[in-house]
Formats: C-alpha cells, sequence, structure tokens
C-alpha cells in the first residue's frame, strides 16, 4: 500500500501528464471547480486534488494508469448522489467523474439487452427505451440524476425491486477497468452462462473498489402496459406489517409495497391529507401492473388479500392522476425530512418480511427510550425501511443520543437477521459496523480480493473497510 497524503497537492509533473492526456476543459485544478466535487448526499466534504472528465474509454485508462505509476488515489465518480460517501476523494487524490461518457452505444431488442457507457443518467436510459417497449428495472428514487455506473458500483434498486429485484439481477456483462489501467471483460450477451466463476456478480456492488466500469450490458424488460396504484391505512404500524408478510406469502408479487410509519403519515398529511385516512397510524402504497385487460382483475385481487387483514381502508386509485398523486406524496418525504432536519441519518436497513412488525416495534422502542426522533418508511415488500433518525448537528447531547439509537437499531436488524444496507452500501458511513454483520473469514476474504484487484491501494481507498 502507498503512504497517501490526503491534504497534498497534485504533483506538477502528475498534473502536466493529466492535462495532456484529457485535452482542454478535461482535467480541473481550480478550488471552486474541485469544490463541486467534494460532496456527496453523505453530507461529508472532501476536496479532491484534482477532477479528471475522460470522454473515452482510452482516457479513463490513461488516467488510471497515470495515478497508479505515482501511487495516487482514483476515485470513480457518477453523479454523486450516492449516500455513504463512495465518490468523495477521503484520501485526497483525483475524481474520475464519468460524466461524459454518456453515451447509449447500443439497444437490441431481439436480445433485449442494452449496451451503455457507465455516465448514463438512469431516467435517461429509461426514456431511451420507452419508445421499443422495454425498460431497465432498477428504479431508485434518485432515477433523474444517478448514473448507471452508480446504480452498478452500489446495486442501487427502488421500489419496484419486491417485483424485479435489484441492479444485479439485470446485468448480463461489463467491460471494466483495474487499477492499473487494464481491460477486463466480464460475463457477456447472453441470458445464460455459467463458464468460470461469475465476476460480473463480484463487481456488482463493490462500489467503485475494485474496478472502474467503462461499458455495461444491460438487460432489459418488456414496459407493463398499465399499472393500477392502491393505498391501505392501518390502526397500527404492527398492523401493516403484518400485512405486508401476509400479501407475500401468496398470490402474484405486487411492483411496489411501500410503508410509511405514524411519523411519516404526519408528514404526509401536512401537504397531502387527502391520501390519508384520519384514524390511520399507517399506510401501505402499493401497485400493480400488467396488460390493459388483466390489471384491474390483479387491482382487485390485491385489494382483497389487503382487506383480509382488517385495514381501515383498502382503495384503488380512481385514476392516472390520482395514481400520481399518491406517488409524488411518497417522494416528496424524502426532501421534506431533508428540510426539517438536514443532518439526518438515513439508514436503509433490511429484514425478512415477516420480522417487519419485530423491527417497527423495536423502532418505536428505541426512538421512545433514547429520546431521538424516527422518521421510518421504505420498500416494505422486501423488507427495506429507510430508518431517519433526526438530530440537530450543534447538539452534542443529540448526536450521542443519534449513536446510542444506530447502535441500537444495528443490533435490532441483525438479530432479526437482517442486514445493515439493502440499497445505500457501505462507503465510509458503515465501514466500522461491517464486522459485526460479516462471518470473519468472509471479512478476511473480501480484503484479500480487494488486494488482488488493487495490490497498490489507490483505487477509492477507505471505502467499505475501515
Ligand atoms: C434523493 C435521493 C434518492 C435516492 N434514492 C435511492 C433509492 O431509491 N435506491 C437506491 O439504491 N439509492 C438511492 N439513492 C442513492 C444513490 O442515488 C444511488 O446510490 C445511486 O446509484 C448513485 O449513483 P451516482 O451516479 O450518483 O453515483 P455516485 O454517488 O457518484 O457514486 C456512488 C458509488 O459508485 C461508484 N462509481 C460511480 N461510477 C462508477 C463507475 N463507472 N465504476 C465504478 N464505480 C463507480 C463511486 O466510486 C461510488 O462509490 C438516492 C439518493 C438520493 C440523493
Amino acid at each position: 500500500m502507498v503512504p497517501l497524503k490526503p491534504d497534498s497537492e497534485l504533483d506538477p509533473a502528475l498534473r502536466e501528464a493529466l492535462g495532456r492526456l484529457l485535452g482542454a476543459g478535461g482535467l480541473l485544478t481550480g478550488a471552486a471547480q474541485r469544490e463541486a466535487y467534494a460532496w456527496d448526499n453523505a453530507g461529508r466534504r472532501f476536496l479532491p486534488w484534482a477532477v479528471a472528465l475522460p470522454e473515452n474509454r482510452e482516457q479513463v485508462a490513461g488516467v488510471l494508469r497515470l495515478c497508479h505509476d505515482a501511487g495516487v488515489p482514483v476515485v470513480p465518480r457518477g453523479a454523486g448522489s450516492g449516500c455513504v460517501g463512495g465518490g468523495l476523494a477521503v484520501q485526497g487524490g483525483v475524481i474520475l467523474s464519468t460524466q461524459r461518457l454518456k453515451r447509449i452505444l447500443a439497444i437490441k431488442p431481439g436480445d433485449r439487452l442494452a449496451v451503455v457507457e457507465p455516465g448514463v443518467v438512469n431516467g435517461e436510459l429509461r426514456s431511451a427505451l420507452a419508445s421499443h417497449g422495454l425498460f431497465w428495472p432498477p428504479d431508485p428514487s434518485s432515477s433523474r440524476v444517478c448514473t448507471i455506473g452508480g446504480n452498478l458500483a452500489m446495486c442501487s434498486a427502488g421500489p419496484n425491486a419486491v417485483r424485479y429485484g435489484v441492479t444485479r439481477h439485470w446485468v448480463l456483462g461489463l467491460t471494466v477497468l483495474l487499477a492499473d489501467g487494464s481491460t477486463l471483460r466480464v460475463g457477456g450477451r447472453t441470458t445464460k452462462g455459467v463458464v468460470g466463476y461469475d465476476l460480473t456478480q463480484l463487481l456488482i456492488g463493490s462500489e467503485g473498489t475494485l474496478a472502474v466500469v467503462v461499458e455495461a450490458i444491460l438487460k432489459l424488460a418488456p414496459l407493463p402496459e398499465a399499472r393500477r396504484t392502491l393505498r391501505a391505512s392501518f390502526r397500527s404500524m404492527e398492523q401493516a406489517a403484518h400485512a405486508v408478510a401476509w400479501v407475500m406469502s401468496r398470490g402474484e408479487v405486487p411492483s411496489a409495497l411501500e410503508f410509511l410509519d405514524p411519523a411519516a403519515l404526519e408528514l404526509l398529511r401536512r401537504d397531502h391529507a387527502e391520501v390519508c385516512h384520519p384514524e390511520g397510524r399507517a399506510l401501505l402504497l402499493a401497485e400493480v401492473e400488467g396488460s390493459a385487460d388483466e390489471v384491474d382483475r390483479k387491482a382487485r385481487a390485491l385489494q382483497e388479500r389487503l382487506q383480509a387483514c382488517d385495514p381501515l381502508e383498502a382503495l384503488v386509485a380512481a385514476d392516472e392522476r390520482e395514481s400520481k398523486r399518491l406517488w409524488a406524496a411518497r417522494y416528496a418525504l424524502s426532501p421534506t425530512l431533508t428540510r426539517i432536519a438536514p443532518r439526518r441519518v438515513n439508514e436503509d436497513v433490511v429484514v425478512p418480511v415477516t420480522r417487519l412488525a419485530a423491527l417497527v416495534a423495536g423502532v418505536a422502542t428505541i426512538s421512545q427510550e433514547t429520546g431521538v426522533p424516527i422518521v421510518s418508511f421504505g420498500h416494505a415488500g422486501n423488507g427495506n425501511i429507510h430508518v431517519n433518525l433526526l438530530t440537530d448537528p450543534a447538539d452534542l447531547a443529540a448526536q450521542e443520543r443519534v449513536q446510542r439509537a444506530l447502535d441500537r437499531l444495528f443490533s435490532l436488524v441483525l438479530e432479526l437477521e437482517g442486514t445493515l444496507s439493502g440499497e445505500h452500501g457501505v462507503g465510509i458511513m458503515k465501514r466500522d459496523y461491517i464486522s459485526r454483520e460479516l462471518d470473519p473469514n468472509s471479512l478476511e476474504l473480501q480484503k484479500k480480493i480487494k488486494q488482488l484487484f488493487d495490490p497498490k491501494g489507490i483505487l477509492n481507498p477507505g471505502k467499505v473497510f475501515s
């Protein structure tokens, strides 16, 4: 491992070589320019020494080669919407931005695949595929800004993961560049293939610590013809959590099944009182999809399953407008919370669906006993709940309470046979906790894999492992 100096400037010789390689405007070194890349959604600031904006794979390889030879850290970065500091230069070095690698190289409806560069924005790919009647299912709420490279590195997902799974289920192959700039191709263009170890799956979710993705072959799904949204209000959150397990235990899986706790409902009531039953203490929001002539039948079937759980009400949205209003209300929760508590701690824990009721009850106890206000909502069909601990960074005692609450939350999740992160990843925010979840042999093996891919430790150092 090369000793890294976080407060260094870029060595003049390296700066000149990178500038020559990347051409005019391809290397940002001004303080104000670098500042824009010093942040992500984790809210921590680490100023990089420089920002490289390669336009093609050869330039990415060149940046890696030069930095590898000089022992300078390289941090791959997409849109910087990550929640765990993954795209931050925590040990200094060069940010390798994919913002100019934005080409959709091929769309092959017959093979149900698309070939893209890593800087393509998730939502833009969705628009491009729609005219072919296809889509790439991973749908993080940040889809309007986040890149495919970021989705691959974090194995991102959104509400539809309950039906479609997560990013790793929708990737056929990757071309990546290793820390020294050499090329590695994994997977391919087929939907079956069992030759050798599955390195594609190893790279997905590796948070930019093993390689830089420069091209991805993505598997596509047919765009559903029609959707229906349902909402069900419950007297208690435990009752709503039991309903989730009941819905998941039989029949067709909905394409979304979201949960809101009493505190989240209170926020919703501020601007969208019409979607909440006045006595409701928890809300489930669900969606079914299919062909135009089957979707109403599917909606009725799900409504019956929800009604069997004794809700205050279980309603199918009357039309597309109501549907949009419901989802807009759900998506407004995160920004509203950010306004109220800009430095909230947003955890994305997961438990088996049948343990959801124990999770939400446990979270309520933690909130009561530590005095930390907590707002929970999320992708209940996957058992994936965003637990938001509201805090005031200026209040040291509050910070200490949040740490205690976090510690208890993680213990609870592991007791319930869950995992500490379902979609945000580890980055710098959870690296001190992963040993609580991972088997020691697994952790040791993972560190060896990192060493094998990146012996000099220049690729996104300081992430995942403490
Ligand atoms: C409002 C909001 C809502 C969100 N909702 C969701 C959600 O519903 N589900 C979800 O999963 N996440 C969500 N996120 C988190 C975030 O959007 C995702 O993690 C997203 O995939 C990150 O993409 P990005 O392009 O912004 O990546 P960045 O933040 O730039 O980088 C994330 C990680 O990917 C690595 N990386 C980026 N590009 C490459 C590459 N080409 N090769 C190798 N490594 C690379 C970086 O090094 C870093 O470790 C949300 C974030 C926000 C701000």
